[in-house]
């Protein structure tokens, strides 16, 4: 059989393969509970926390789409990387970016505050900070590339090189980049998870994620814990994210040109300071970025010149994009960081990880390319 395109995989996931009325596309099972053939008799699903067929038809397909040997879908991204820490002991050391999802941050450290494992957090980008984490021999490495909001890049080939020779396994959120521009699992790493409620999804109507790994037997581990904790996702969010699944291929695609444009408007624009996008020569990831992905992506960051007053007339002026957290739906978001999703940080610790209070966030939508330049134009002209 010939090696399937993203596209087809996506599409034909789970694709005809009801065995009762032949249906197209695969029902959906909300039953919490499957009756036994018979005494001691069980059938291949018994209780649907343990396994659900709208769950594992969606799994599969994610699986398929990382190159992974095994998919666990879980009822949020939270919940999947909780699940990725079962891997560690009490003496384990886990090392984590120290620029990563503010919510990974949260869990990383409150777990280990409790002496569920060690933890080093560290600058990812620096060679000599990565010498002395991998010198301590870690059980796992957290990878997050590109980082929110400013997008630096982190090498994932040099990291998972590195953790062959310390026997340590590598985790890589692969949220903002989506099998369609970064395939972790094809540089080395050993597990994938998403939040799904992203651009897996797109269509922001339901929280739930993914966890996938190379090998089966990781896969395995990993799913028997699923059940354990009781962090399997829902058949209902299964059913809907594989829906949106299908169209992940042309959703990045126009989801990337939208930014690209947006891009071009905002290095050229008098009211913008600074541009952050992997597309960027200047941007001191684009070489890197150019080697492991397959797509720049369509998260991008800028600063405005000036301070609170812009940054309100701006947010004010646009038409098209709503002020919201999350990203990766069909319909274009602004966020602001310093205020929203990085509020938790107080300014000191905002400084350091680079988050100015003039720094602007968008998750760029799949609407029509020029009519977003159009508004983002009229928003930036009417505050110079
Ligand atoms: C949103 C997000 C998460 C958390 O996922 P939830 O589905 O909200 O639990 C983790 N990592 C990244 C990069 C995210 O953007």
């Amino acid at each position: 059989m010939s090696k399937k395109t993203l596209s087809t995989i996506a599409v034909r996931g789970g694709i005809e393969s009801d065995g009762q009325y032949a249906a197209v596309v695969p029902p959906i099972y909300l039953s919490s509970t499957y009756a036994f053939k018979g005494f001691d008799e069980k059938g291949p699903y018994d209780y649907s926390r343990c396994g659900n067929p709208s769950r594992d038809v969606l799994a599969q397909t994610l699986a398929e789409l990382e190159e992974g040997e095994h998919g666990i879908v879980t009822s949020s991204g939270t919940s999947a990387i909780h699940l990725a820490l079962q891997v560690l002991r009490p003496d384990d050391l886990l090392v984590v970016p120290h620029d990563c999802y503010g919510g990974s941050y949260r869990l990383f450290v409150n777990l280990a505050d409790r002496g569920q494992f060690k933890l080093k957090v560290i600058n990812q980008t620096d060679p000599a900070q990565l010498d002395a984490a991998f010198a301590e021999k870690p059980k796992l490495i957290w990878v997050e590339t590109p980082s929110n909001p400013l997008l630096r890049i982190t090498d994932l080939k040099d990291i998972c090189q590195r953790a062959k020779a310390s026997e340590t396994l590598v985790a890589v959120d692969n949220t903002f980049m989506t099998p369609v521009c970064q395939r972790p699992l094809t540089l080395g790493a050993d597990i994938v998870v998403h939040s799904t409620t992203k651009y897996i999804n797109g269509h922001s109507d339901v929280v739930a994620g993914t966890l996938i790994t190379k090998t089966k037997e990781l896969g395995e581990e990993l799913a028997w814990w699923a059940n354990c904790i009781g962090i399997t996702g829902s058949a209902f969010d299964s059913y809907l994210t594989l829906r949106g699944v299908r169209t992940l291929v042309p959703r990045m695609k126009q989801h990337q040109e939208n930014a690209a444009k947006l891009v071009d408007l905002l290095v050229e624009h008098d009211a913008v300071e600074v541009v952050y996008h992997p597309s960027l020569p200047s941007h001191p990831g684009h070489e890197l970025a150019k080697a492991q992905q397959t797509g720049f992506g369509a998260m991008l960051s800028f600063e405005l010149k000036g301070g609170q007053e812009e940054v309100v007339n701006f947010i004010n002026g646009l038409e098209h994009f709503s002020l919201a957290e999350s990203l990766g739906g069909t319909e274009s978001l602004v966020c602001h960081p310093a205020t929203m999703t990085h509020a938790a940080m107080d300014t000191k610790a905002q400084a350091t990880a680079g988050i100015k209070p003039s720094l602007m966030r968008f998750s760029v939508g799949i609407e029509d390319g020029d009519e977003l330049v159009a508004d983002v134009k009229k928003a930036l002209d009417a505050i110079i």
